[in-house]
């Protein structure tokens, strides 16, 4: 198998009481790894499967695509989160927040309004353009910063799957749990990476 779903970087309980052993089981066995299953079932045979996934992600169309995004973007989410994290980013990161968000908290209530209205299936992203200008992306379905030439910071799975489990049709509920476990270190090296 070209493609191979990383190890959840935590403990499958580690995140209660926010995410639930039974949520992030679904969410990472049964959805995520579907996610690889189909991408290495369509690739079989083709050049595709000897590309890194992030290449497959930005070459990619249609099906491929789908199944190739949605196995980046679960991975990139799962190490958005840690266990006893939150609190705020430091250092370049908590800067460009300032400057370009209006600082941290606008940022997060711009972010989770971002994340609850977002109609239907998606992902509200924190995403940085080459220069380290910093915006709030909602993105439908599989799609990602990526596809727009901009460099992922931090992302919230809004698709129903992220959080029915536990919090059923509040959104809302899940997004404001999300950032009393927002990996900051996670982020600040992605806003590092992004201006490289
Ligand atoms: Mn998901």
């Amino acid at each position: 198998m070209p493609f191979q779903q990383p190890p959840l970087p935590f403990a499958m309980n580690a995140l209660q009481p926010f995410l639930s052993e039974e949520q992030l089981m679904y969410h990472y066995t049964k959805h995520h790894a579907a996610y690889f299953k189909n991408l290495n079932a369509l690739v079989e045979g083709k050049p595709e499967a000897n590309l890194p996934l992030r290449e497959v992600v930005l070459q990619s169309a249609g099906g491929v695509f789908n199944n190739a995004a949605q196995a980046w973007n679960h991975s990139f989410y799962w190490d958005c989160m840690m266990p006893k994290a939150g609190g705020e980013p430091k250092g370049e990161l908590a800067a460009a927040i300032q400057r370009d968000l209006g600082g941290f908290e606008a940022f997060r209530k711009s972010m989770s309004e971002t994340a609850v209205k977002l109609f239907g299936s998606g992902w509200a992203w924190l995403a940085a353009d080459q220069t380290g200008k910093l915006e709030i992306m909602p993105l439908g379905n599989a799609d990602t910063p990526l596809k727009h030439g901009k460099e992922p910071v931090l992302t919230i799975d809004v698709w129903e799957h992220a959080y029915y489990v536990d919090y059923h049709n509040e959104r809302g509920k899940y997004v404001d749990g999300f950032w009393k476990v927002a990996n900051w270190a996670f982020a600040e090296k992605r806003f590092a990476a992004a201006l490289a």
